[in-house]
């Protein structure tokens, strides 16, 4: 039966596609398809690795017994015997030989999907008791995932080890015959969108997230169809249903009847249409019709990111995300060498075009692992976040800034600061980034000069601009978080994210501001929130002065067109009457 939910739309376009649920513990589990001829191979290795779990069970209930019946704790004895029937239960190795068989999916994606129909059936048990036997079938499948992996690496630890071991989470990319697929999640965290860049995935739904939470943001940034915030979606989706993500409106619908997959395929293909028509743009400079030259510059996350930078004409790269280095390490951080190398792939990635390299933002939406502590925080937004997380480790930070000034030695760099607040951490971020420079020189190795910029992105820093002028070269709106700071709004919220308002008149004053004394100071203002690619914005933006616009590549032509269509002088009386309404949205037709 065909029904829809309802969420936040985060990339235009439609994607139609078979549900893959995967629940948030196991994103990092391989997603890929494999060839006919390996169907047995793969049903074999579940198997084997189900059997080795059903020997280890059958070796402690030994052990358990030999202890007699004082001694033996009763509840080991249940839950052993728990965990052996639910391993024998055909319905799992025959619902692994359907995903195999059916959709070519690997064996750990296989045992996963399985996973999730059956624990869907726990769920809607009326006892219980056995409703509460899911817990068991998660425990028992992530063993069994363990003994599969420990085969691969000739490894054999006890498989009653404390969980939190998963396979690899590599994805395969050769899979552009194979039906189209949709990933549903109760949460993605944005290391785990990550690995899904290069992937299999069409479209994406969670059932948490604000429409520029971190999750939001890569999802824009791979380009295609995601809706966040869709509250229940997770389980009203079901394994392998058919799915449309609207993109425009932030609508899923489930288990379409053909006259509706009919319409949508009609408006995927118009989507698809338009977006050709605007790669003829590519090389038109981003000029207005009066003649003012804008610049369009690219947000990356990762160095290979600057590949799409530069398909899509960016005049440079306008934020580079780098605490993407540093997630999903199990806290290992990189080092000044593996730092320095990917800073100096993107900067030779974008062919002599600026670079601007931002000093890891970690914390918050973003924390380094999925399991972290960052998120035990009350109060995560307010708490030990970018700057405030770098300062608080000087030797760390130590490591990226002299990281930064030797990949500026292969091409322009700048370095941006996020967060901001207080002129203490000006003056010690300044004075480390001196001593990086005089450690680098007097070890004679190559550095390069960088232009220093701030964000801005807490009310304290817009208000405080004539001071953020005085020690830094240029200046980076960071709307997404002025926004959140300013209105007090946690943008990874969905619950609160009607209230998330890039027009407040509170905002747009903090915005108009910083350009304006930016521009009245000859320094250059940027806008690298994601207010930056919003089509609706970009004439608005131009308006009140703004010459520099940085955003995912997928979104540089768009705005390009909205640039080369504006006339920046007639449009700047308008702009000054929606800054000074009180209700500018009701003027954003103008
Ligand atoms: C912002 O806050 O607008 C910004 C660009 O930084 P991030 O989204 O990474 O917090
Ligand atoms: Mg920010």
């Amino acid at each position: 039966m065909t029904f829809s939910i309802h969420g936040l739309a985060v990339t235009r376009g439609i994607a139609i596609g078979r549900a893959v649920l995967v629940a948030s513990s196991r994103v990092d589990v391989a997603h890929y398809f494999i060839e006919p001829d390996q169907v047995e191979g793969e049903i074999n290795r579940v198997r084997r690795g189900r059997n080795a779990v059903i020997k280890e069970i059958q070796r402690l209930q030994q052990s358990v017994e030999a202890l007699g019946p004082k001694e033996a704790p009763p509840e080991l004895k249940a839950l052993l015997d728990v965990h052996l029937m639910l391993l024998q239960d055909e319905e799992i190795i025959g619902g692994v030989k359907h995903w195999v068989r059916e959709r070519l999916y690997n064996a750990e994606w296989a045992l996963t999907s399985q996973l999730e129909v059956m624990a869907r059936q726990f769920d809607e048990m009326e006892d219980e008791y056995l409703r509460e036997r899911k817990a068991d079938l998660e425990q028992i499948t992530e063993k069994v995932l363990r003994a599969m992996q420990e085969e691969m690496q000739g490894g054999s630890a006890s498989l009653y080890m404390p969980a939190g071991v998963h396979a690899a989470g590599s994805v395969d990319t050769d899979a552009a015959d194979k039906t189209a697929l949709v990933l549903v999640a109760h949460e993605l965290s944005p290391s785990d969108m990550l690995q899904f860049k290069q992937g299999i995935f069409t479209g994406f739904i969670t059932d948490v997230g604000g429409k520029t939470s971190h999750t939001a943001i890569v999802a824009r940034s791979m380009d295609i169809p995601a809706v966040v915030g869709a509250r229940s979606a997770s389980q009203l989706v079901r394994q392998d249903d058919w799915i449309i993500i609207d993109g425009n409106a932030g609508v899923v619908i489930v288990d379409p009847s053909p006259i509706i997959l009919a319409e949508y395929q009609y408006k995927q293909r118009e989507h698809e249409l338009a977006r050709s028509r605007l790669v003829r743009l590519r090389d038109t400079p981003a000029i207005t019709l009066d003649g003012e030259p804008v610049d369009l510059l690219a947000n990356i996350e990762m160095p290979e990111d600057a590949a799409a930078a530069v398909r899509a004409g960016a005049a440079g790269v306008g934020l580079f995300r780098s605490e993407f280095l540093f997630m999903g390490r199990q806290g290992r951080l990189p080092d000044e060498e593996e730092q320095y190398q990917a800073y100096r792939r993107a900067v030779e990635g974008m062919n002599g075009l600026p670079v601007t390299i931002r000093t890891v933002d970690i914390g918050a939406d973003k924390p380094m692992d999925s399991s972290a502590q960052e998120g035990k925080h009350l109060n995560p937004a307010l708490g030990l976040r970018a700057i405030r997380w770098s300062l608080a480790d000087p030797a760390m930070f130590l490591t990226q800034l002299r990281a930064i000034l030797r990949a500026a030695a292969h091409g322009p760099v700048k370095m941006l600061v996020p967060m901001l607040a207080h002129l203490s951490e000006i003056r010690q971020t300044l004075s480390l980034l001196e001593q990086a420079r005089a450690e680098l020189h007097r070890e004679g190795r190559p550095q390069g000069a960088v232009l220093v910029g701030a964000m801005i992105e807490i009310p304290a820093a817009a208000l405080m601009l004539k001071t953020f002028l005085r020690y830094f070269d240029y200046l980076s709106i960071g709307t997404n978080d002025l926004i959140q700071y300013t209105l007090a709004i946690d943008r990874a919220d969905e619950s609160v994210a009607h209230l998330y308002d890039p027009l407040h008149p509170a905002v747009l004053r903090l915005v108009a501001d910083t350009i304006a004394e930016g521009r009245a100071q000859g320094k250059e203002v940027s806008v690298c929130g994601e207010m930056a690619g919003d089509v609706g914005m970009t004439r608005l933006l131009l308006g009140l002065g703004l010459r520099s616009f940085s955003m995912h590549p997928a979104q540089i032509l768009a705005v390009k067109q909205e640039v080369l269509r504006a006339d920046a002088a007639k449009i700047a009386p308008w702009a000054r009457q929606v800054l000074d309404s009180e209700s500018p949205s009701a003027l954003m037709g103008g």
